[in-house]
């Protein structure tokens, strides 16, 4: 056995104690420490204002920053965005950019198989927080396929300061504005240790809950599931079915109406120019992915079904199937012919967008009637299946 793999194989089943110690005093000085405090001295208005800056600003770092910019190239933007997403996300304390990505990469690459490192296959503690604390699952911290990452200046800068920049950013700035208004430990525990504790444990929840909980929309053979809730705390990342389906793509709450405050910022800055080359799955491909996925879920209905379940209805789901598929055709012909007609950049373009909107909904509302059908298929089977199970 080589030397890394011995080593490997002794850390298996161990834990790092520093890190142990490390996750379990923030939150305990954050929401313990805060709640004493709060007792003893009150609460004035700057605390949870700060705690609510700190919060959003090192959340974005994360998901704006390390997740959409860095670990999945979503979108482009200039090198001052990228050193102020680099500050932000350092205030996270969630480990470099280098080591983030390559982690988040291998767990998108390598979803639900052991090299995976939150792998929810090994449970929801260990995708939580589990990975963090134990030895032996990142084969020694390196570091691995983030090549592309490496230049730039602003990851350059966070290799060699990584910590100082957390600590600084995350505690040191926030107890000094807390001595302007002279409460410095109130500052420190509401927008450092409090704000912090929110920021890991909602990162966390992504790894786990989004891959235990929700709907898988675009792919159920996915553990990764779509949570609105999850959202709601993540800077807009619970949509983590559509994520793994399309991890390219700068939306993870694809739906206009989805709460994803990162989708809304790096669109809104595209409109001043700050942010581009934004990377979005194509609607048709979208809809076409959601169909596929509801397809295959009654086609594997029908291989557990009595030949007289069979009978009743796989002609008419294999119809619906091919009409789909013809519909899928044309919508993308469509597309086709409109992005040549719009390239031309006539004084006809805003014509041409109005009609292929209109185009668009005809397809969806024609798939939606086949998705309806579908859905009304599965849950007659499903009946008939039980009553003929209680039979
Ligand atoms: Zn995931
Ligand atoms: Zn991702």
């Amino acid at each position: 056995m080589n030397e890394e793999k011995r080593i490997e194989q002794d850390q298996k089943g161990t834990y790092n104690w520093n890190m142990i110690v490390a996750l379990t005093l923030i939150p305990v000085i954050g929401v313990f420490g805060t709640g004493i405090y709060v007792y003893y001295q009150g609460i004035v208005w700057q605390e949870p204002i700060m705690l609510f800056i700190l919060w959003f600003l090192s959340g974005m770092g994360i998901t704006m920053g390390y997740h959409r910019l860095f670990a999945h190239k979503a979108y482009k933007t200039n090198s001052f965005v990228e050193w102020g997403l680099m500050i932000f996300g350092s205030m996270a304390l969630e480990n470099t950019i280098l080591k983030w990505c390559s982690d988040h990469r291998i767990h998108h690459t390598k979803a639900e198989t052991k090299e995976d490192p939150y792998s929810i296959t090994e449970g929801f503690w260990h995708a939580h927080i589990g990975w963090i604390v134990k030895n032996g699952h990142d084969e020694n911290n390196r570091v691995r396929g983030v090549k592309d990452l490496r230049s730039k200046s602003a990851i350059k800068f966070q290799n060699k300061h990584y910590f100082t920049i957390g600590i600084i950013g995350g505690f040191i700035i926030p107890m000094a504005i807390g001595f302007i208004y002279g409460r410095p430990m109130g500052a420190l525990l509401w927008a450092g240790f409090l704000r912090l504790s929110i920021v890991h444990h909602a990162t966390f929840f992504i790894n786990s809950m989004c891959h235990y909980f929700g709907r898988q929309t675009y792919d159920i053979n996915s553990t990764a599931r779509d949570s609105w809730f999850v959202s709601w705390f993540t800077f807009g990342e619970g949509y983590h079915n559509y994520h793994h389906k399309f991890q390219w793509d700068y939306r993870n709450g694809v739906k206009w109406f989805a709460y994803d405050p990162s989708k809304w910022i790096i669109k809104g800055l595209s409109f001043v120019g700050i942010t581009y080359d934004l990377k979005q799955v194509k609607q048709h491909v979208i809809e076409q992915n959601k169909l596929n996925n509801l397809k295959f879920q009654l086609f594997e209905m029908f291989k557990t079904s009595s030949d007289k379940l069979k009978m009743m209805y796989q002609n008419k789901a294999e119809k619906l199937s091919e009409k789909s598929e013809h519909l899928f055709y044309l919508w993308s012909e469509m597309e086709l012919k409109y992005a040549e007609q719009l390239s031309k950049g006539t004084s006809k373009n805003k014509e041409l967008m109005k009609r292929l909107h209109a185009e668009r909904k005809k397809y969806k509302a024609q798939l939606n009637s086949i998705r309806i059908d579908v859905i009304n298929m599965m849950t007659l089977m499903k009946r008939q299946k039980r009553q003929s199970s209680l039979m």
